[in-house]
């Protein structure tokens, strides 16, 4: 009989670690090193022919990273994670990991804007195509899916709509073609596990959530481990033919022995490799530290943000409210379906006033940090016409599904109490 499975709560306490071997350290230590002492030169040959498992450079596995790396695969359901310098590193390696130039890969249109960046210029530009598909229909991604098309990339709970992805829909279309389904799930960690819902990749920026404090830039990518990428064939190149920078290995074949993680591997020994953007042991041991709180701060995150979504909807200078928890139909539909214990921690509002109602809001909070980032234990806001356009223009309106007196809320950790109270101070000061 196989023991039963832990809880989250226990795994974020646990999983990857148990007290240093030689010192009995029960903390993760900090492994600040860049190298790693071979025994003698037939442990060194090993090492580098993936023979046997351990540490050769900090550019490609740290010891604290690794715990970091166990500890959030298990959260997540998965067999392996990679530990990056940044959520930005981690969704363009997700890809890269797949698609080289002349491939494709579709993507849903509600993406964080730096990821929207990254598919539609950046990757552009290095003969990778990102085709954009509609969330709301999963057979668009079908529909924009051709023999080059290498994988498909969703956010679970994205901005500013706030409308949780058909994972379940999209997952099943693309392992029909052999085309796996990559999540983003950094809004939703512990709320949804993408991998139970048939997604084979998970991306997080570890700067948010799971690390919580915002103290330390991070991400991660955790390969779910039971995508079959040798029935994909031809599909999927990347693992599945020789490849030159790494003696000819067909990955697939050369990774068996180890387990499912030939995604995983070739990410870390070929990508993080050759492009290098690796996390500081400081930062990998920062974001573990968020994690093993990570438990108790979501729920708390979910109520306060829907106690927020309740109270500013009787608001009358506000007119309309985003949240799951204000949802109906469809989308409702869908957040009950993947979120569990609560709705998410992120929430949006339109004021009546527009852009200059939005700027007066934002410059009279008080508690609430006006600041580009979420997921942090504190409250923050950030009003998007006024950082990214001095005003949105109608087609980035169009774009957003957004007016220019949309409000981005992060919900905190504070007394409800007190979040309401600076709320309605700087409501009262926007004239709403
Ligand atoms: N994905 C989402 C949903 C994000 O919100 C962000 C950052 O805001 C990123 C990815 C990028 O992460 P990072 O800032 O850690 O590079």
């Amino acid at each position: 009989m196989s023991p039963k499975p832990l809880h989250p709560e226990t795994l974020a306490l646990h999983a990857g670690w148990r007290a240093d071997p030689t010192t009995g350290s029960v903390a993760v230590p900090i492994h600040q090193t860049t190298s790693y002492q071979f025994r003698d030169t037939a442990h060194a040959s090993a090492l580098f022919a993936l023979q046997e498992a351990g540490n050769i450079y900090t550019r490609i596995m740290n010891p604290t990273t690794d715990v970091l790396e166990q500890r959030v695969a298990a959260l997540e359901g998965g067999v392996a994670a990679l530990g990056l310098a940044s959520g930005q590193a981690a969704s363009a390696m997700a890809l890269q990991n797949l698609a080289s130039a002349g491939d494709n890969v579709v993507s849903s249109t509600a993406l964080y804007g730096g990821t929207w960046n990254l598919f539609a210029n950046t990757l552009r530009n290095q003969g990778i195509e990102v085709r954009f598909a509609d969330p709301d229909d999963p057979e668009s991604f079908q529909r924009a899916t051709d023999a080059r098309t290498r994988a498909y990339y969703a956010e679970t709970l994205p901005n500013p709509r706030l409308e949780v992805f058909p994972i379940a829909e999209v997952a099943a279309i693309g392992r029909r073609h052999g085309v796996p389904l990559i999540m983003d799930n950094t809004a939703a960690p512990l709320l949804c596990r993408p991998l139970d819902h048939g997604a084979a990749i998970v991306v997080y920026s570890a700067t948010k959530y799971l690390g919580g404090h915002g103290t330390s830039i991070g991400g991660l990518i955790v390969d779910g481990g039971k995508f079959d990428w040798e029935a994909a064939g031809e599909r999927q190149p990347a693992l599945n033919s020789p490849d030159p920078s790494y003696h000819g290995a067909v990955w697939t074949e050369a990774v068996k022995p180890m387990g499912p993680i030939a995604y995983i591997l070739r990410a870390r020994t070929v990508l993080l490799r050759d492009l290098g953007s690796a996390i500081s042991p400081f930062n990998a041991f920062q974001i573990l530290q968020g994690v093993e709180t990570l438990p108790l701060r979501m729920p708390r995150h979910c109520q306060n943000a829907a106690a927020v979504a309740a109270w500013l909807a009787a608001r009358p200078g506000v007119t309309r409210v985003i949240h799951p928890s204000q949802q109906s139909g469809e989308a409702r539909a869908r957040a009950d379906r993947y979120l569990a214990g609560g709705h998410g921690g992120l929430l949006g509002f339109e004021l009546a006033g527009g852009v200059e109602a939005g700027r007066r809001f934002i410059d009279g909070l008080k508690l609430f940090y006006h600041v580009a980032n979420i997921g942090d234990v504190r409250s923050l806001a950030i009003h998007p016409a006024s950082t990214t356009h001095s005003q949105l223009d109608a087609e980035a309106q169009l774009a957003t599904g957004v007016s220019p007196g949309y409000v981005r809320l992060s919900v905190g950790l504070e007394h409800i109490d007190d979040i309401i109270a600076d709320l309605d101070q700087a409501l009262s000061a926007a004239g709403a």
